[in-house]
C-alpha cells in the first residue's frame, strides 16, 4: 500500500453562508470526502480546515460551490495552503467573533415544504406548532441582535432547546442541525389569543384549538392583528363586505388597496389569472405580494382594492399564516398592523396600544420581534420581477455594486424611505421604512439604521442626502454630518433616481437617464419630475424637460389633482369651456382662486412633474378629479386606458430649445385631448392615447439626445414608471429605436430606490 500524504487548506467562504444550513452542509461534504478538520462561523465568513487526500480536499472544495443548500448564497471562496496537523474527525466548532468584520445576513425565509407538512402531520410532534421551522426556512433578519448569527444573539435565546430540540440541533444528519430558531411545543414560543384588554379567549380544547377558534372570529366578521414575522398585520376575511369596511373605516384608510393572502396557487387562480411566472414569484422564497389581475368572478369584496384590476395576492409565509389561512378556508385581507401613515406595531404592548381601536382580537406571542419588516411587493411584468416594495424576503440582501465603495450612509428619499449603507462594493439598501412624516417613521428610521450599522461594522465616512431642503431625511443627514463632522453630498433627486438604474444594473458608463416622477427638488429649486439626463456616476447635464406649469395651492393641487388640471389649462391659454368633465369637480369660487393663483403666481409653484402631467389628464377626461392616496389618478387612468386595447394614435406635441435646453410643450397635447373630448371620443380611447404619447415622447427626445451624444443606453427610473402600459410601450419602443433598455430589479424604480443611487453618486463626488 503506498503512503497518502495529507494535504491541509485553510478555507474562506464569503456571502450569505450563515443560518442558511451551511455549517451541516460542509459537515456532511468533509464526512463524504474522508476529511477531517473543523468549520466555524466568524463574524465575516464561514471558515473551513480540511485536512486530508490532495485529490479529495479538491473535489470537496468544487463541492462546496456547486452543492451548495439552496438558500445560501456563495460570493467568494478562497483557500490557501497549511500545515498538516493530525486532526482525527470533523468538527463544528463554535463561532468566532471578530470585532470589526461583518457577514452577509439572510433576510427571513418562507416555510419550507417539509416544515409545512409536519405542521399538518397529526402524527408529528410539531403538528399545529406556528413557528416550526429548519435551516432551510424560517425568521433570520427579523431575530438576529447582532453577529455572528447563533442562538444567544437572536430573540430565540429567552427559549431554551428541549432535549428532542437539542438533539435535531447537535445531529449532523439532522434538517435542523444547527438551526438557531429551532423550537417545538414543549420549548418554543407560545401563541395566546386575547381580546382589546388583553384578556384571553376562552377556548374549549375538547372540540376547538387557537386557530378554529381564530378561524371562527374571522368568520364572523371580527378583525384580528396577528403578530407576524416583521410587525403585525389586521386579518379579516376579505369575502366579507362589512369586515373589510369596518377595517377601512378604523384604520382610516378610505380606499388604498389591501393585500389579500390566500391558502395556495390553486386557490389565487379561483380569483386571480396569473401566469406562470407570477406563481414562480409568489411561491419564492421570500413570498411577496404578487400585484395580479383580479378576475370579475372573485368573490372577493370590492371594497378591499376599490375600482382596481390588480389585486395584491400573497400566500402564507410563516407555519402560523399556513394554520390561519388553512383553518379558516378563505382569502384574508393581511394588512400592515398601523393606523395609516404610521410605521407596522411590533411589539405586544405597543399592539395593543395602538390597535386597540382597530383589532376586535389579537393573536400574538411571547417572541420578540428585533426588526420592523414590512411586506414586500413586486409585479412581473415585460420579461422580469420587479419590486415596488423592497422588505421582508429581500433586504438586507445586498446589491453588488460594479465599482469599491467608502463607507457611505445614504439617507434616502421623503416618501417610500429606504436608506443605503455602502461599504467595498456592497449596498445595503435597508427594507422600506414608510413615508418620513411622523416622529414614529423617525424611530423607526433611527433603530433600523442604527441596527445595520451595527450588523455590517459599518461607520460612515460620508453622508448622502437628497437637496431638498424640507426632507426629513435631509435634515437628519445635515444634524449627522455636522455631530460627525463629515462631508455631506446633496444629490439631485433625478440624479439619483437614474444614478441607482445604473447601480441596480451594474453599469458605470454614461447613460440617457429618463426619470418620471411626481415630484423632486431641482436644482433651479423647481419642482421636477418629468426629466431627461445625460448622467453618469460623477454627475448629470439636464437636456430636456416637460414646460414648467403652474401648481395651484401647490400641495393642494397634488392631492386634488382638478386643481393641476385647471391651473395647466389656464396657464397654456385653453378655454375652460363648461361641457368639460373637469367641470363636474370645479365650484365656481374654487375657479376664480385657481385663476387669481395662476395669473398673479400665487402660491402656484412651477412643476415639470410627468406624476402630475398624469393627474392633470384623469381630471381633464374625468377619470378621477380628486384622490385618496399617492398615485390614484394615475392608476385609474392606466386601468381606462389598458381597456381601450388596439389604440394606436398619438396626440401631438411641441419640441422647442431654449438656451440649449429641449422644452416639451404641452398646448398641442392639451387641445387635441379637448377636441377629442367634445368629439365624445371614449374616455378609454383618450387616456390610451395619451398613454401612447407619453411612450413616444420619450423614445423622441431619446432619439434628440442620442444624436447630439452618441450614447446609446436608456435608464428609466421613476415612480411613474410603475405605470406597466407605460412601462412596457416605452421599454418596448425604446428596443425598437435601438436603445439598450436599463430598468429596475433589484430596487423600486420608486424613490424606494433613491437611497441607493445618492449612495453610488456620493461616491463619485
Ligand atoms: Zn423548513
Ligand atoms: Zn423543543
Ligand atoms: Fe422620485
Amino acid at each position: 500500500m503506498t503512503e497518502i500524504t495529507n494535504s491541509l487548506v485553510h478555507i474562506s467562504v464569503k456571502g450569505v453562508v450563515q443560518g442558511v444550513g451551511f455549517r451541516p452542509f460542509v459537515f456532511q461534504l468533509a464526512q463524504k470526502h474522508d476529511l477531517n478538520g473543523w468549520v466555524a462561523n466568524t463574524s465575516e465568513d464561514v471558515k473551513i480546515e480540511v485536512e486530508g487526500d490532495p485529490a479529495k480536499i479538491e473535489a470537496f472544495v468544487s463541492d462546496l460551490r456547486t452543492k451548495a443548500p439552496p438558500l445560501s448564497h456563495i460570493e467568494n471562496i478562497t483557500s490557501a495552503p497549511g500545515i498538516p496537523t493530525g486532526y482525527d474527525k470533523f468538527e463544528i466548532r463554535n463561532s468566532i467573533a471578530e470585532a470589526g468584520k461583518y457577514q452577509l445576513i439572510s433576510p427571513d425565509i418562507a416555510t419550507c415544504p417539509q416544515c409545512l407538512h409536519e405542521i399538518f402531520n397529526p402524527l408529528d410532534r410539531r403538528h399545529l406548532y406556528p413557528f416550526t421551522n429548519c435551516t432551510n426556512c424560517g425568521p433570520r433578519f427579523t431575530i438576529i441582535k447582532d453577529i455572528p448569527y447563533d442562538r444567544p444573539l437572536t430573540t430565540m435565546r429567552d427559549f431554551e432547546m428541549c432535549p428532542a430540540c437539542q438533539a435535531e440541533y447537535e445531529n449532523p444528519a439532522d434538517r435542523r442541525f444547527h438551526a438557531q430558531p429551532n423550537a417545538c411545543p414543549e420549548c418554543g414560543p407560545h401563541l395566546e389569543l386575547v381580546d382589546v384588554q388583553g384578556r384571553a379567549v376562552e377556548i374549549d380544547i375538547e372540540y376547538d384549538n387557537i386557530f378554529t377558534k381564530s378561524a371562527q372570529l374571522l368568520d364572523d366578521g371580527k378583525i384580528l392583528a396577528v403578530k407576524g414575522l416583521g410587525g403585525f398585520l389586521l386579518a379579516c376575511d376579505a369575502t366579507n363586505d362589512g369586515a373589510v369596511n369596518t377595517l377601512r373605516v378604523r384604520k382610516r384608510r378610505s380606499s388604498k388597496p389591501f393585500a389579500v393572502m390566500m391558502a395556495s396557487i390553486a386557490e389565487v387562480r379561483k380569483h386571480c389569472e396569473i401566469n406562470e411566472e407570477e406563481a414562480k414569484l409568489l411561491k419564492s422564497p421570500a413570498a411577496p405580494i404578487v400585484l395580479v389581475k383580479w378576475k370579475t368572478s372573485s368573490t372577493i369584496a370590492n371594497a378591499v382594492a376599490p375600482g382596481l384590476k390588480y389585486l395584491g395576492v400573497m400566500l402564507p409565509y410563516t407555519p402560523l399564516h399556513h394554520l390561519l389561512v388553512r383553518f379558516t378556508c378563505k382569502p384574508l385581507v393581511m394588512t400592515s398592523g398601523n393606523l395609516s401613515e404610521e410605521p407596522i406595531a411590533k411589539d405586544n404592548d405597543e399592539a395593543l396600544r395602538r390597535l386597540g381601536g382597530i383589532a376586535d382580537y389579537f393573536l400574538m406571542h411571547n417572541r420578540d420581534i428585533y426588526a420592523r419588516y414590512d411586506d414586500s411587493v413586486a409585479i412581473y411584468e415585460s420579461g422580469s420581477p420587479r419590486i415596488v416594495r423592497r422588505a421582508r424576503g429581500y433586504a438586507p440582501f445586498p446589491v453588488k455594486l460594479p465599482y469599491q465603495s467608502r463607507q457611505i450612509l445614504a439617507c434616502g428619499a421623503e416618501e417610500k424611505n429606504t436608506f443605503c449603507l455602502a461599504r467595498e462594493n456592497y449596498a445595503f439598501v435597508s427594507q422600506h421604512i414608510g413615508d418620513m412624516e411622523n416622529m414614529e417613521t423617525l424611530e423607526h428610521y433611527v433603530n433600523t439604521l442604527e441596527l445595520y450599522q451595527k450588523l455590517l461594522k459599518i461607520t460612515p465616512q460620508i453622508i448622502a442626502a437628497d437637496m431638498h431642503p424640507e426632507y426629513l431625511p435631509t435634515k437628519y443627514a445635515k444634524e449627522l454630518a455636522a455631530k460627525e463632522n463629515l462631508p455631506l453630498v446633496s444629490v439631485q433627486h433625478h440624479h439619483a433616481h437614474i444614478a441607482a438604474c445604473m447601480a441596480d444594473n451594474g453599469i458605470t458608463d454614461r447613460v440617457i437617464g429618463v426619470a418620471l416622477d411626481g415630484t423632486g427638488y431641482g436644482t433651479d429649486g423647481k419642482i421636477w419630475g418629468g426629466e431627461f439626463l445625460v448622467a453618469d456616476y460623477h454627475g448629470f447635464e439636464h437636456l430636456a424637460h416637460l414646460e414648467y406649469l403652474p401648481l395651484p395651492g401647490g400641495s393642494q393641487a397634488i392631492k386634488k389633482p382638478y386643481r393641476t388640471a385647471a391651473g395647466y389649462l389656464l396657464a397654456l391659454g385653453i378655454t375652460l369651456n363648461s361641457s368639460l368633465p373637469l367641470m363636474q369637480y370645479l365650484p365656481d369660487e374654487e375657479l376664480s382662486i385657481i385663476r387669481d393663483q395662476v395669473t398673479k403666481n400665487l402660491n402656484a409653484p412651477q412643476t415639470s412633474s410627468m406624476g402630475r402631467l398624469f393627474d392633470a389628464v384623469a381630471a381633464l377626461t374625468g377619470v378621477r378629479g380628486v384622490i385618496d392616496y399617492e398615485a390614484q389618478a394615475a392608476i385609474d387612468l392606466e386601468s381606462c386606458a389598458a381597456s381601450a386595447t388596439g389604440e394606436t394614435s398619438t396626440y401631438p406635441y411641441a419640441l422647442t430649445i431654449q438656451d440649449g435646453m429641449t422644452i416639451i410643450k404641452l398646448f398641442d397635447l392639451f387641445t387635441a385631448i379637448i377636441k377629442d373630448i367634445h368629439a365624445r371620443i371614449r374616455k378609454e380611447t383618450v387616456a390610451a392615447r395619451f398613454h401612447n404619447t407619453v411612450s413616444a415622447l420619450v423614445v423622441d427626445v431619446c432619439r434628440d439626445i442620442s444624436a447630439k451624444t452618441g450614447l446609446k443606453k436608456a435608464a428609466l427610473s421613476g415612480g411613474v414608471f410603475q405605470n406597466r402600459l407605460l412601462f412596457s410601450k416605452t421599454v418596448n419602443l425604446l428596443v425598437l429605436a435601438g436603445f439598450q433598455v436599463y430598468t429596475h430589479h433589484q430596487v423600486p424604480c420608486n424613490d424606494g430606490g433613491i437611497s441607493l443611487g445618492q449612495a453610488a453618486v456620493a461616491e463619485h463626488k
